[in-house]
């Protein structure tokens, strides 16, 4: 393609325009220096075919280079013209061997390749029947019915060339036409491929978010972030429902603004039909999956979950039972670790965590020189108990002992059952004297108790014996802290169980504090006020 001033020129402009002002050249050297001589009489016609020739040469240039008329147009304009001149300039040189043939032949050529096959087929026969009309015209006197075959021949060859070129021109094209639609094809092949590859790509790193914590309110909005880059919604929600228990497990929102935290509280009352409402306005609620006791929804404006494509409620498949899975595992962790904590029993806490909790608060009470203590608690004579109402009663009175004692202490104490009909209390912030008084309060809880029998009669007493130790008085490091609560459980129960017995304070020397041997200790009966 050449580009000359505001025009494109391809090959086959190129070819015809040269091939005309090299043809108007070779015309004017011919003629002007002699060396085709018109016949006698022939002279005027021999000039005007060459001017007309020449001057449909320029115009066809100008047309070309300086408008911006199309080139079908420029070729039909000038084809009259031409099939003119080359009649007059044929009949002028009927000395010779037909010269001006090959413009013919030259001419349908160039047509065939630069018109449609129909025009082109048209265009051969019009210059087939000019080329005879102008033997017919120039030559009647002269030639014989043989010479005339020949003319009829060559017109023949011209039609047939031509046709041949423009068939070939139009099977050209066509296979082009097809490769191009076949381009086309492939260019939507590799878009629709390079959607799946981001949606997929989206999926996983999707998966990896979900699956890379048991803590859900962080990723939440991670999730829909990823969702939105395939997934073209401005605004929309993600829910995972306890189908039974009306119970949002895991929602996250995306370009709500202040709205997310409505739809989290407001998502059980979706309506039958989808709806959900919203500051924000109306959504629509899509279920992607519906599994087992869970469900989850994908919420978003009306017109947009109408918009989405079977593609993106795959891709929101996809999410949802990787989410649905990950819902399963994170409570299925917490269950565990909430077991893994808790006496089955009792439902208090059980020996591994409240060794691990005296350890804590051990440390703080050190750290922050704080008062800690800790209370032993058993049963009195519960073989008793089992042997007189069985076995199973002892279990229920053991698991209400646990609840009379939980209900007796404060929320941020520790109740724990150590082991068989024994429990222990963690008392943080509180020294030996406050600590006394919450023994006191439990023992005179379970005292007042009436427990079931085996016929589930509730008439049965139990009491308690508990130990005391506290830090700092009693013990200055953990081990020490358990072995004294233990022996003053032990005096409890030697002066005769049903009381509250503290640990023998640490001895220290006189001028350490001057009040170390008064601290709490022994009986109920010697503990201050
Ligand atoms: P004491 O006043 O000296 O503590 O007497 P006691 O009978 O409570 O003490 P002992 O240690 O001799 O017996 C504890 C009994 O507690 C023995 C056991 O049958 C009973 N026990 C321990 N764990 C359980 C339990 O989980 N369920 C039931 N039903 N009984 C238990
Ligand atoms: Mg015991
Ligand atoms: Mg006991």
């Amino acid at each position: 393609m050449v580009r000359i001033g505001r025009h494109h020129l391809d090959v086959v402009d190129t070819a015809y325009l040269i091939a005309r002002v090299f043809t108007s050249f070779a015309l004017i050297v011919l003629f002007s220096g002699g060396f085709l001589r018109p016949p006698v009489g022939f002279e005027l016609m021999q000039q005007v075919g060459m001017t007309m020739f020449a001057i449909v040469t320029v115009g066809v240039l100008v047309a070309y280079l300086a408008s911006s008329l199309p080139r079908r147009r420029v070729l039909w304009i000038a084809l009259p013209f031409d099939l003119v001149s080359a009649g007059i300039l044929l009949i002028a040189t009927h000395a010779y061997q037909d010269p001006m043939y090959t413009w013919y032949v030259g001419l349908v050529v160039i047509y065939a390749v630069a018109l449609p096959k129909r025009e082109a087929q048209g265009v051969a026969v019009l210059t087939a029947a000019a080329y005879v009309a102008a033997h017919a015209i120039g030559f009647y006197r002269a030639h014989t019915p043989i010479e005339y075959l020949l003319i009829a021949f060559k017109a023949f060859t011209v039609l047939l060339l031509a046709a041949f070129v423009a068939e070939g021109m139009h099977r050209q094209l066509e296979r082009e036409a097809e490769l191009e639609s076949s381009h086309e094809d492939v260019e939507s092949l590799n878009q629709q491929l390079q959607r799946r590859l981001s949606e997929l790509n989206a999926v996983s790193e999707i998966t990896e978010v979900i699956h890379s914590s048991l803590d859900f309110d962080a990723i939440g909005p991670l999730v829909l972030e990823i969702i939105q880059k395939v997934i073209d919604v401005p605004a929309c929600s993600l829910l995972v429902l306890d189908k039974q228990k009306a119970q949002t497990l895991f929602s996250a929102s995306a370009g709500l603004g202040g709205a997310s935290a409505t739809v989290a509280r407001s998502i059980d009352s979706i309506s039958s039909d989808g709806a959900l409402e919203l500051e924000g306005g109306l959504f629509t609620c899509l279920t992607i999956l519906d599994h087992g006791q869970m469900m989850v929804v994908f919420c978003a404006e009306a017109r947009h979950i109408e918009a989405m494509r079977l593609e993106d409620r795959l891709v929101l498949q996809a999410v949802a039972s990787e989410l649905v899975v990950a819902v399963e595992n994170s409570q299925l962790y917490k269950l565990t670790k909430r077991l893994s904590i808790t006496d089955e029993l009792t439902g208090l806490h059980n020996y591994r965590y409240m060794q691990q909790r005296l350890d804590d608060e051990f440390e703080r009470a050190r750290r922050f020189d704080r008062p800690l203590s800790l209370l032993m608690l058993d049963a009195d004579d519960f073989k008793q108990f089992n042997d007189a109402h069985g076995h199973v009663a002892g279990d229920r009175a053991l698991a209400d002992l646990g609840q009379v004692l939980k209900a007796a202490v404060r929320e941020i104490d520790v109740t724990a059952r150590y082991g068989g009909e024994e429990f222990a209390v963690i008392l943080p912030e509180t020294d030996a004297a406050g600590a006394f008084v919450v023994a006191e309060k439990i023992r005179e809880s379970v005292a007042g108790y009436r427990f079931a029998d085996g016929e589930g009669e509730r008439k049965v007493p139990l009491t308690l014996s508990i130990g005391l130790a506290a830090f700092p008085v009693h013990a200055e490091d953990r081990e020490t802290l358990l072995r004294q609560a233990d022996d003053a459980l032990y005096q409890a129960k030697h002066l005769g169980r049903d009381r509250v017995r503290a640990a023998q304070p640490l001895m220290r020397s006189l001028d350490d504090s001057g009040e170390g041997a008064a601290a709490v200790g022994g009986d109920v009966e010697e503990l201050p006020a």
